[in-house]
């Protein structure tokens, strides 16, 4: 293991734990200096805001919550760590995803792995894009179903798979996320609904990134590109822009029952804490009450795409949806120019993350900015400042 570590070390591919503050979401070096962060996931900036009572939605017929909820939910879903604010946090979601019905996990990635590996069995057929998530990826392991992986986007091969092999399973999935998470682009989600629709196969899709950030509705990228219907099974996080914890899946009732006394990581493992069902309700309700997040998050999104592309960076031109993503990747190649890159940004005051293989493939590592609305215009420009100086990028 310690060759192992020295020669990912090497290699400048070796992880390391960095503490973040505990209340701005900032991180602090060994003197106690702030950076601005801007590698998290916090896409609304609520992660950081403190835990209040959520309000009673109107016309809720549940029984009130004791404020302040308990630490622990204590037990599985199923056993009894289901309490009133999951109920009600299945509740928001099913009416801001318009679904029959909602369920959580304890995670996004528990969502991802356990919903694709319960669904797809043995005789079914799975297509899942090269760039998916690894839940989504492992998900595909786990079930016992066919698997082949596609180029990433190519909907032609989608096709042309379909075309080959359909006939000989039972069922065909789909499988893509709908923003991904390294490149901030968004799958071809009409074509896929579309030729799904040809072959009799179901879409799945994957939000984690989309959920609160896009469509009019802030209910992911399928609402901004008008195909929520025709994506019957849709997996979110509750760990993104949502600003808590936990995944779920929405869809119609049949599945969620089949989810319920299928998928390992719903039945087998505890559920998330009722402080933390709070916050996500709480987020679930900003999505309504606070779309002016949204809508600075992608404001900044495209300023800094701009920027860069004023610098001479590569960025690709994709449509306005695309450029409102608030993940923007610089593509340095090298997992070292990505490493020297963050570190030569961390000692001008930010804090921008290597993304280097194995979590993108070699020779494309970068540096990944993502995106809050709790930053203002200014710290991009500021950001975008420290980049022009970069010797490396
Ligand atoms: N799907 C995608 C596309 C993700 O980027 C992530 C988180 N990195 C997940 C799923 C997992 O979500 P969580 O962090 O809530 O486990």
């Amino acid at each position: 293991m310690q060759q192992r570590l020295e020669e990912l070390d090497q290699a400048a591919l070796r992880r390391r734990l960095r503490p973040a503050d505990t209340q701005s979401l900032q991180l602090i070096d060994q003197h106690g200096q702030p950076r601005i962060n801007f590698g998290s996931n916090d896409y609304l900036g609520l992660a950081s805001q403190p835990l209040t009572a959520p309000a009673r939605p109107p016309g809720d017929r549940l029984p009130p919550v004791d404020q302040p909820p308990r630490r622990g939910s204590g037990a599985s879903a199923l056993v009894c760590g289901h309490t009133l604010l999951h109920q009600r946090l299945i509740d928001a979601l099913r009416q801001l995803e318009e679904t029959e019905a909602a369920v959580l996990y304890p995670s996004g990635y528990a969502a991802c792995s356990g919903c694709v590996a319960a669904l797809a069995r043995r005789g079914d057929l799975i297509l899942s894009d090269a760039l998916n998530h690894a839940s989504l990826i492992d998900g595909c392991r786990l079930s016992k179903a066919e698997r082949f992986v596609f180029a990433h986007a190519d909907t032609e091969m989608v096709e042309a798979l379909l075309k080959h092999h359909r006939r000989s399973f039972r069922n065909a999935w789909i499988v893509t996320d709908s923003v991904f998470s390294m490149d901030g682009d968004i799958a071809p989600l009409q074509r896929l609904a579309a030729i799904a629709a040809r072959y009799d196969a179901t879409l799945i899709v994957d939000e984690a990134h989309g959920t609160a950030v896009l469509g009019s509705d802030g209910s992911g990228a399928c609402a901004a590109l008008g195909i929520k219907d025709q994506v019957p099974i849709r997996i979110g996080t509750l760990s993104k822009a949502l600003g808590a914890q936990g995944g779920f899946v929405v869809g119609p009732q049949v599945v969620i029952d089949y989810l319920l006394n299928h998928s390992r990581p719903l039945i087998y493992s505890t559920a998330a804490a009722p402080t933390t069902i709070a916050a996500a309700l709480l987020g679930v309700q900003s999505i309504a009450e606070e779309p002016k997040k949204r809508e600075h998050v992608q404001r900044l999104s495209r300023r800094l795409r701009a920027g860069l592309r004023s610098l001479g960076k590569d960025q690709p031109a994709d449509d306005s949806l695309a450029a409102g993503v608030p993940i923007v990747p610089i593509r340095l190649g090298a997992a070292e120019a990505a490493t020297a890159a963050a570190e030569q940004l961390w000692d001008r005051g930010f804090y921008v993350p290597a993304i280097r293989p194995p979590t993108v493939p070699p020779g494309t590592s970068r540096l990944r900015v993502s995106l809050s609305a709790a930053h203002s215009e200014q710290q991009v420009d500021a950001l975008l400042e420290a980049i022009a100086h970069l010797p490396v990028a």
